[in-house]
């Protein structure tokens, strides 16, 4: 019989006082061998958090023997981890999920999975169901530990499964992982998202804020430190508000990264910063740790206080520039990048032009911009959306000119300056020349050989481009 328990909006959006308990994944009692002989292909949408999850999903499936596969012909398992942030993401999943249809039909044992935030919306479930009947797995971001067991019962039972939970359950410690890169690590902090941005959909598919205990974070942190990783990407959809779910300790973010920053690590990262929750402790911990790497992504999505309102910002225009003046003068050398949205409804010309105002006073070095996606059961998609989406076009590449001209500024104040870049591998658009990135996120071509990839090494830079450094080793036998 087919299993079925779908997600409810509604439920996902209340919120209790109860602390989130914290379980520890046995491994051993869910060895079952199901994908021995077996290779799997994921495929993951959206933003770190997904990727993140991806990584336990590969470390659950290769826990069970399956093996990865970029072939699409040769694998016995599909998997889409979903991202519903935007319509454009989801569109491109039901595009997917077309194309699918036709590897079951030349392979009718291959098994089509979707996880992620698509699911955790009930009509993404519904259209699923009536329209999809290949795919034979479904399951949310609440339950990804379970998925060997849901996995096992389809391949046994030949029978479709769909469970999603609206809630969101413990946190599930100690679950296995692969990470996709050797030397750089994302690291969970935290899960879930109390903001209630009123365009957003994240609080409804990822559940209640909730922290990680920080002797799990420093413990994994220690582990990756011993398998030689360079730089860690602590991960959160606000980090600023780690630890303000603790009803019996208090530890903030601050210091969570100082504990951080005092082991052996040689680069920490962290995304994404709320304005509204960022310290004076926090500016002035990032300042005295050289670790702790000179970049911020700090989402503004506008500059215009009547849409930040109408947005649930919790700040204005001003409380933003003055935060940003702050960071600049305690960290001088720091790279700010943001996230944008125009064509928010009942955004008006004059507010847009105080988006492009703050644009150019916080001296931004990158953004990401997009154009307002109306989500079903968020506050927004209530609201009259009158801009049209040509008007809504124009804005977005205005804004994109103004921006760019940040990237370039960004990497032009890295001229003729020796800059410390860690090694990623070969570029992807020129054979023989080494790619990795500065302290401050940028980019940089320069030739050198493999033995270099995975290092820190110096690199003058010779060339300055808007989207690219290009520069020359300083000295090859250099590792920091
Ligand atoms: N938690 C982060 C934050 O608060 O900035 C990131 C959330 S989301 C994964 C990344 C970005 O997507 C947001 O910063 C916002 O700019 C954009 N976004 C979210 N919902 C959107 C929507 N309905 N339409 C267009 N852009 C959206
Ligand atoms: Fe969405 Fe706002 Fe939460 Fe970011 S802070 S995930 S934009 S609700």
């Amino acid at each position: 019989m087919d299993r079925i328990t779908k997600p409810n909006l509604n439920n996902a959006r209340k919120r209790t006082k109860d602390n989130s308990n914290t379980v520890t994944y046995n491994a051993k009692t869910e060895i079952k061998n199901i994908g021995e002989g077996k290779k799997y292909l994921i495929q993951t949408h959206g933003c770190q958090a997904n990727e993140a999850d991806t990584e336990v999903i590969r470390g659950l499936l290769e826990n069970q023997g399956f093996i990865a596969t970029t072939v699409i012909e040769e694998a016995d398992l599909v998997l889409i981890n979903t991202c519903a942030i935007r319509e454009n993401a989801e569109n491109k999943v039901f595009g997917e999920l077309g194309r699918l249809k036709s590897f079951k039909r030349v392979n009718p044992d291959l098994v089509i999975a979707v996880s992620g935030c698509m699911p955790q919306e009930e009509e993404v479930v519904e259209r699923i169901m009536k329209k999809y009947p290949h795919v034979d797995l479904v399951f949310g971001t609440h339950n990804v530990n379970r998925m060997i067991e849901y996995l096992d019962y389809v391949l046994r039972e030949k029978k479709r499964l769909i469970e999603v939970y609206s809630k969101e359950g413990d946190i599930v410690e100690k679950l296995p992982q692969v990470r996709e890169n050797r030397f750089k690590a994302w690291v969970n902090i935290m899960f879930g998202c109390d903001e209630f941005c009123t365009y957003c959909i994240v609080p409804y598919t990822r559940g209640k804020e909730r922290s990680r205990h920080k002797d799990y974070i420093i413990s994994e942190v220690k582990e990756l430190i011993k398998q030689g990783y360079k730089e860690i990407t602590l991960l959160g959809q606000n980090v600023n508000s780690y630890g303000l779910d603790f009803s019996e300790e208090k530890y903030s973010f601050a210091q969570l990264l100082a504990d951080l920053a005092e082991l052996d690590i040689p680069r920490i990262k962290f995304t994404t910063s709320h304005p509204k929750d960022f310290s004076d402790e926090i500016i002035d911990v990032i300042a005295r740790y050289d670790n702790i790497m000179p970049f911020i992504h700090l989402p503004v999505q506008s500059g215009s206080n009547n849409v930040l309102k109408k947005m649930n910002r919790k700040y204005t225009k001003e409380q933003y520039l003055d935060l940003v003046d702050r960071i600049y003068k305690k960290i001088p050398n720091i790279s700010l990048t943001t996230d944008i949205i125009v064509g928010f409804p009942t955004e008006t010309h004059e507010d847009f032009l105080e988006t492009l105002d703050l644009v150019e006073k916080a001296r931004f070095e990158g953004s990401y911009t997009f154009i307002y996606s109306p989500r079903k059961g968020t506050p927004a998609a209530a609201y009259e959306n009158n801009i049209p989406a040509e008007e809504a076009k124009q804005r977005l590449y205005i804004l994109n000119d103004l921006v760019n001209q940040g990237y370039a500024r960004g990497n032009h104040r890295f001229l003729h300056q020796t800059v410390k870049v860690l090694v990623e591998g070969y570029s992807k658009t020129q054979k023989d020349v080494l790619s990795g990135y500065t302290e401050n996120n940028k980019l940089v071509n320069f030739k050198g050989d493999d033995r270099l990839i995975g290092q820190i090494i110096d690199v003058y830079i010779e060339e300055a481009k808007t989207w690219s450094l290009d520069g020359k080793i300083v000295n090859e036998d250099k590792e920091h």
